[in-house]
């Protein structure tokens, strides 16, 4: 039960105790004088209590992004990801943000440490999916099939009894081959059990879930998972790119890491496209998609609805 109604119904039992309290002492003829001296004891009490919980305690970040959760506060944005030949929009990125009530969108870099550490992104995620699966529906009337939606997920969930069939209920949303599912796993700490990660990873790929490497280049030993995990997808990480300008021409890792990644048979995205130099360089470079502020920043799914329906071709020179 959400925690607003828990407290909803204490406050309604309050009154009620505090009532029956009243009427019963009433009924045995106690003096008005002793009923008021109870009921100021009483209300003294409860707003005491109610002080101390709201006001004097210290704010506990974990409790608040529950009730966050619980609230349907997390909400999904989606970057598009566009073919690097065409321009065409292959999919999108869930990306979370945490909108308060009083209007604010919060960034993930916020409360999605807080979520990993805690366990709470397995609840987290599973909101973000649900909503999604409420909200794509209607994006998806100009797309081509299969639509690709990649959610963040961390290898504890991957990992958990869920996670296939949270899955199942996601992708049981959409018409049969509408959508492709993509986890992104990132290691920001060193996987733990790769051979049942593996295992797992496998079983996904044969339920035609797309497996991507995160941040490609930035976490713990990428090249060992790149051998030891079937992956299907690397995402370039935008530090890879932050140096392609037309004044800077020294040798780019970036070379190396596109060629590494297609020597393994691997499809390639780049993330934190800015620029149409860097579009024009890397579209040379034969990578397979792009995701980034040149195409379009993440958006809610209402504009997200009308950034599908531009022209994808000015996004090229040729
Ligand atoms: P990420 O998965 O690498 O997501 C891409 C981040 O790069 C997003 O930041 C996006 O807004 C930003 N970005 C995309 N294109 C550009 C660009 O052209 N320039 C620049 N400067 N930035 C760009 P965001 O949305 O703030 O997310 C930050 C990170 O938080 C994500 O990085 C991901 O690691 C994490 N995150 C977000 N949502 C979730 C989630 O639902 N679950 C988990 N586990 N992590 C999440
Ligand atoms: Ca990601
Ligand atoms: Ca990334």
């Amino acid at each position: 039960m959400a925690k607003q109604k828990v407290k909803i119904i204490f406050a309604l039992c309050c009154m009620l105790a505090i009532l029956l309290c009243a009427a019963v002492l009433v009924a045995f003829n106690v003096p008005m004088v002793w009923i008021l001296v109870l009921l100021t004891v009483l209300m003294t009490f409860i707003t005491a209590a109610v002080l101390w919980r709201y006001v004097i305690r210290e704010p506990n970040p974990y409790e608040d992004l529950e009730l966050a959760i619980e609230q349907n506060e997390i909400v999904p944005l989606y970057q598009p990801i566009v073919h690097s030949d065409t321009g065409d929009v292959y999919g999108v990125e869930v990306l979370a943000r945490w909108a308060t009530p009083s209007g604010e969108l919060v960034s993930p870099a916020s409360f999605i440490p807080m979520a990993e550490e805690s366990g709470l992104i397995i609840p987290l995620t599973r909101k973000l999916m649900a909503q999604a699966a409420l909200e794509l529906p209607a994006i998806l009337a100009t797309s081509k099939n299969p639509f690709h939606v990649s959610f963040n997920f961390t290898t504890s969930h991957i990992q958990s009894d869920t996670f296939i069939e949270d899955c199942r209920t996601f992708l049981g949303r959409f018409p049969k081959e509408r959508i492709r599912l993509t986890a992104e796993i990132l290691e920001r700490e060193p996987f733990e059990k790769v051979a049942a990660l593996k295992e797992t990873l496998a079983l996904m790929q044969a339920h035609d879930v797309t497996i991507a490497l995160d941040d490609f280049g930035t976490g713990y030993s990428n090249l060992n998972y790149l051998n030891a995990l079937p992956i299907d997808l690397i995402k370039i990480d935008k530090i890879f790119i932050n140096g392609l300008t037309y004044e800077d021409t020294s040798t780019r890792l970036i070379d190396l890491v596109i060629d590494m990644a297609k020597s393994l048979k691997l499809s390639v995205l780049v993330e934190g496209v800015e620029t149409s130099y860097q579009v024009e360089y890397l579209r040379k470079k034969k990578v397979d998609y792009f995701q980034g502020y040149f195409f379009s920043p993440p958006v809610r799914a209402d504009e997200l609805a009308s950034w599908m329906a531009r022209d994808a071709t000015t996004y090229f020179t040729k």
